[in-house]
């Protein structure tokens, strides 16, 4: 807030539309080069502009589902038919990916996957790069899970990672997020973007935050405590747990015989917010995407969950 407070004085000026500043920070970051890296207006605009970059009508993208739909949302805009793989019971399989990325111009993978929080291994990633002619790997959740293949992609032919100030970071608000790959790809992608596509705070706020790992690690630390704690709890009442690497938790509740709507409603009568999953593609009406919260607020939810449960008669 101190960096916002003495930047907001230059809101007259344009941004560094070359993003020095961040770029530099990013690859002592993640240990790539400044020539690695795209600065977007969050990772929302880095999928934009690789379907618009990379994507040529009717040509196939490959979507694991369920899965972030601004994948499909952004193929379908630039004319690419979005080919979807189901994850079997939510598992990455390997296998499955392979078969399916055969014919496809553009593969989306989230390492860790939103909602399911799980991640798709390295070596199922290098695979795939040899039969698929792009690789998209999402890591909007990757410091939870705290490991990346930012420097894989950079040294790759076709890999790119996405990853964003959003999440970890607590940004989202600022819009600001960056795509890592070879310099061969990653310059098509800079040629494409608008020249002041990141704000002045944003880029500021950025560098702060690359300056204090230790708090990122703090949180980080805490989240993972809190996901375990909250994974049992959710076990223990019965729940379907998927075991998560991000910061939150993808919970089916097939053998409460309730759905994620009825659920969902009943819980934001008591004022808690939990993710209906009915609306992404792949996921069914029984399961819902749990973010892990504070310590107190993750005991409110097990409170009331276990108070919903008692009342629908869960077996
Ligand atoms: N990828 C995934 C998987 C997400 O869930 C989100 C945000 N919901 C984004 C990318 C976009 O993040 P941002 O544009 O804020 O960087």
């Amino acid at each position: 807030l101190k960096v916002l407070r003495s930047e907001i004085v230059k809101v007259g000026f344009y941004p560094d539309p070359r993003c020095t500043q961040i770029k530099k920070a990013i690859a002592k970051y993640l240990g790539v080069k400044t020539e690695n890296l795209c600065i977007g207006n969050g990772s929302d605009e880095l999928i934009d502009l690789i379907c618009k970059a990379f994507l040529s009508p009717r040509e196939r993208v490959l979507i694991p589902v369920p899965t972030f739909a601004l994948y499909e949302l952004c193929a379908q805009i630039y004319g690419g038919s979005p080919v979807y793989c189901a994850l079997p019971r939510f598992q990455w399989d390997e296998r499955l990916l392979l078969r399916k990325s055969r014919n496809a111009k553009v593969v989306f993978l989230g390492r860790p996957n939103n909602p399911t929080g799980n991640m798709v291994d390295i070596a199922t990633v290098k695979r795939l790069s040899k039969t698929a002619r792009l690789l998209v790997v999402d890591e909007a959740y990757g410091e939870f899970a705290e490991t990346s293949i930012a420097t894989v992609a950079a040294e790759s032919r076709n890999i790119v990672v996405l990853k964003t100030f959003s999440k970890a970071f607590g940004l989202a608000g600022l819009r600001i997020g960056y795509a890592v790959g070879p310099p061969t790809l990653i310059r098509v992608l800079e040629e494409l973007r608008t020249p002041f596509n990141v704000n002045r705070l944003a880029q500021k706020a950025a560098v702060a935050a690359l300056k204090d790992l230790k708090y990122l690690r703090k949180i980080v630390r805490a989240i993972k405590t809190q996901r375990e704690w909250l994974s049992s709890k959710l076990q223990k009442l019965d729940l379907e747990v998927i075991p998560s690497r991000a910061n939150f938790i993808m919970v089916g509740l097939e053998r409460w015989g309730i759905d994620a709507r009825t659920l969902t409603d009943v819980l934001v009568e008591r004022k808690i917010l939990v993710r209906d999953l009915s609306g992404f593609r792949g996921a069914g009406d029984k399961y819902v995407r749990i973010t892990v919260g504070t310590p107190a607020q993750n005991k409110k939810l097990i409170k009331a969950l276990k108070e919903v449960r008692l009342s629908y008669g869960g077996n």
